[in-house]
């Protein structure tokens, strides 16, 4: 039977976040994922690299400033799927006065350390600046910066990472039990297209399974949760776009909740999110028609023209896996994480790690904190390493975007110029890959529309583990929205097994 150091089930972003950093520092790393990697809550996030302005109300200073110091992080680590981005909050002194609003943005600027975004500001808001697409009624409000990132394809590229150093990854795989035995784990692993049982020895357990985390504690390990889990479903909405600058918005609602209004993959906007308590067998989160209502009708308090439910092109929805700290209103329940250890009964028993909350934002911290919990099962293991190396793809050679575009375009010169950068904002310099040769668009194979070719198609397939239309369309890429149905189905056909 196979032996590894560690095996994780889950692979949404902390688990491939741990799974790369461990492989990295010379541990034989399994990770088991049941769907497609990033399948669950890993891919419905509003996708922000931030601190969380709004947890300051709720003091959460710990996280805010771990979060804000991962922002520095990321952004160098990961430069073509994660992006600065200029949030912009119109004032309205009924809901926050504007010293209330000055104090959060202050420490926002500093409790994270050293920052290379712009600092915030106060701002005039003009319909051609930063009042653009808002009624004329809102003249005043701040500005801060905060980071955007690609979800799905940061855990893809932490996969990737994985692999290079000799991960063992397994999409659409359930861990469907596992029993300690003195220093081992045995766990058992289900593949789901053929229903295949295997066995596999792990010295160590790490349970990243999000909002199932505390039931693959009782009914695959049956042992008694350490901690509980608030489970809050969030949906976000997309509508064709409501102006044409590159700000982003963070509208207050009355309820005292935020709602986020970001420019979306060029043509749109998204908008979300709600905060909605759901119980555990809500594992295919939808959105509700009340939930589209709440969002659009948010955003119609601040936005020029209304949005309507019928403008509505695409939504998602995402069960957060929050740690309940007993707190009544879901917004308010902590969005921090917390690592539970569970060492055995006796000594020298294999270890059991569970992780209960998180955000996309710390994922790698997270993952350094899990690895310090388990140092003592990995005795000469490496060092943290992962802030220093970059991500697949994200090595620019000491370049920014736009000089690796321009290089990009020099090289590739019949090539579309606004797909080229697509391309770039999904794969960084590891798009050499996919165009090696192509000199003409004829090179690039079928065009499937929405800017995806056939050679990208075949290169998810083979080196991104994508098998379904899903994967492709809405997860490796959003081609999906830019297409119509009929385009959707083709990709489909393409990737039916023949
Ligand atoms: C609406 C919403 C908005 C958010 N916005 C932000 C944001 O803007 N910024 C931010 O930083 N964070 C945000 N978050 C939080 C962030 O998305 C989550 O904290 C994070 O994605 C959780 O990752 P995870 O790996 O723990 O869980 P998941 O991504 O859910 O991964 C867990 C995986 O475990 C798998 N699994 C479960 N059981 C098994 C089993 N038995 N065998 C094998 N696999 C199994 C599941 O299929 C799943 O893929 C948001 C969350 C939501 C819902």
């Amino acid at each position: 039977m196979d032996l590894y150091d560690i095996a994780v089930i889950g692979g949404g972003i902390n688990g491939a976040g741990i799974a790369r950093d461990a492989a990295g520092r010379g541990q034989k790393v399994l990770l088991a994922e049941q769907n497609d990697f990033a399948s669950a809550t890993s891919s419905a996030a509003t996708k922000l690299i931030h601190g969380g302005l709004r947890y300051l109300e709720y003091y959460e200073f710990r996280l805010v400033a771990e979060a804000l110091a991962e922002r520095e992080v990321l952004l160098k680590i990961a430069p073509h799927i994660i992006w600065p981005l200029e949030f912009v909050l119109p004032h309205e002194q009924h809901l926050r006065p504007a010293w209330m609003i000055r104090m959060g943005l202050f420490l926002y600027d500093h409790i994270g350390g050293r920052s290379t975004l712009p600092k915030s500001r106060g701002v005039k808001l003009t319909p051609e600046g930063h009042g653009a697409g808002l009624k004329p009624e809102f003249r005043r409000g701040f500005s801060y910066s905060d980071g955007w990132v690609d979800d799905a394809r940061l855990v893809v590229l932490n996969l990737r990472a994985a692999q290079n150093k000799g991960a063992t990854l397994l999409p659409r795989t359930r861990c469907t039990g596992a029993t300690r035995s003195g220093d081992r784990w045995r766990v058992r692993l289900c593949d789901a297209a053929s229903g295949a049982e295997r066995e596999i020895e792990a010295r160590m357990l790490v349970n990243a399974a999000g909002p199932w985390v505390k039931s693959v504690i009782e009914r695959e390990l049956k042992l008694t949760s350490p901690g509980k889990v608030r489970l809050v479903k969030g949906s976000h909405i997309v509508v064709p776009r409501v102006h044409e600058q590159r700000y982003a918005y963070i509208l207050q609602n009355p309820d005292r909740r935020v709602i986020f209004m970001v420019p979306y993959e060029r043509n749109f906007t998204l908008i979300g999110t709600t905060d909605i308590p759901v119980g555990e067998e809500e594992t295919q989160p939808r959105i509700t028609a009340d939930e589209i209502a709440y969002l659009c009708q948010a955003v119609s308090r601040y936005s020029a023209r209304p949005i309507t439910p019928a403008e509505v092109m695409w939504s998602y929805s995402g069960v957060r896996p929050l740690y309940d700290d007993g707190s009544e209103d879901p917004s308010a329940v902590t969005r921090d994480y917390h690592l539970m250890l569970d060492a055995g009964a006796a000594e020298a028993e294999a270890p059991l790690l569970s992780v209960f909350g998180g955000k996309i934002t710390t994922y790698r911290k997270l993952a350094e904190h899990a690895l310090e919990k388990l140092a003592p099962w990995m005795p000469g293991a490496g060092r943290p390493w992962t802030h220093a190396e970059a991500l697949p793809g994200g090595d620019f050679g000491g370049r920014d975007f736009q000089a690796l575009l321009q290089d990009f375009r020099a090289r590739y010169p019949a090539l579309d110029r606004h797909w080229l950068a697509r391309l770039l904002r999904r794969h960084g310099v590891l798009a050499d890959e996919i165009l090696a040769g192509a000199a003409t668009e004829a090179d690039l194979g079928e065009n499937f529309g929405g800017s995806l070719y056939e050679r990208e198609l075949r290169y998810l397939f083979e080196h991104e583990w994508a098998r379904s239309s899903e994967d492709v369309l809405w997860r490796r890429t959003k081609c999906g929205l830019h297409m119509s149905e009929a385009q959707r189905a083709r990709v489909a056909a393409r990737l039916q097994p023949s």
